[in-house]
């Protein structure tokens, strides 16, 4: 694997995280105080995009209950106040339920007042950013060659000595266009040939009949 740190995206990262934490729990504790369960610590970020290079991002899914005497409006003003004294840009929607959104830094929130239930949904993300330049693959080198063969033994016929798995090159997945990344269809994550088990090689004594015919050279016994 080929790439390059991109100097600072991991630090920038953890601050964009940090700053969302501490803004989202200072909005939940004035909206919807009595709600408990939150992390307490930010964690480690998310792959969003699985096309190279990875980017990586924070996220925060969080519900609250409103209190019965605040209606589902009054809690959206609420929201929308708090986020913009603390410097947000704010835009407020109503369908069929008050979405107050929030934007700063490229970081968004969202918080979703329900109509029709007390819940309070609050959903958070950083920007993502990549943390590395896109990985170059490099066909690795093969693990057995016509001059590091153990004496009695023959290349691989299915990977050529390889070892590796030919589709994926031991990587376990395969790029994939609209996924970025998609589950090797050849060793199903076992990264090495199915056919010698990533020796790069067979013991040819001991060759199946059919296998045989890999190998017009070799002597019959
Ligand atoms: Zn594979
Ligand atoms: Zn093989």
């Amino acid at each position: 694997m080929l790439m390059t740190d991109i100097p600072g995206a991991r630090e920038e990262l953890e601050r964009l995280g940090l700053f969302m934490h501490v803004q989202v729990r200072e909005l939940v504790s004035r909206l919807t105080p009595e709600a408990r369960v939150f992390p307490q610590e930010l964690g480690v970020p998310s792959v969003s995009d699985w096309h190279e290079p990875l980017q990586f991002h924070h996220t925060m899914t969080f519900r609250g209950a409103r209190p019965e005497t605040v209606s589902p409006a009054e809690m959206g003003q609420r929201a929308a106040k708090a986020l913009a004294a603390a410097g947000w840009a704010v835009e407020e929607k109503v369908t069929e339920a008050h979405f107050i959104t929030g934007r700063h830094d490229g970081v968004v929130v969202q918080v979703r007042i329900s109509k029709i239930s007390n819940v309070v949904l609050y959903q958070a993300k950083t920007p993502s950013l990549a943390f590395h330049t896109a990985e170059v693959m490099v066909k690795p080198d093969p693990v057995r060659t016509p001059d590091t063969l153990r004496p009695g033994y023959v290349l691989c016929y299915e990977c050529d000595g390889l070892g590796w798995c030919s589709s994926c090159w031991g990587r376990s997945w395969i790029p994939d266009v609209e996924r970025g990344r998609r589950r090797c269809p050849e060793c199903h994550q076992d990264r090495v040939c199915p056919i010698c088990r990533g020796a790069g090689e067979k013991h040819a004594a001991t060759l199946q009949y059919y296998e045989r015919g890999y190998y017009p050279g070799l002597s019959g016994e």
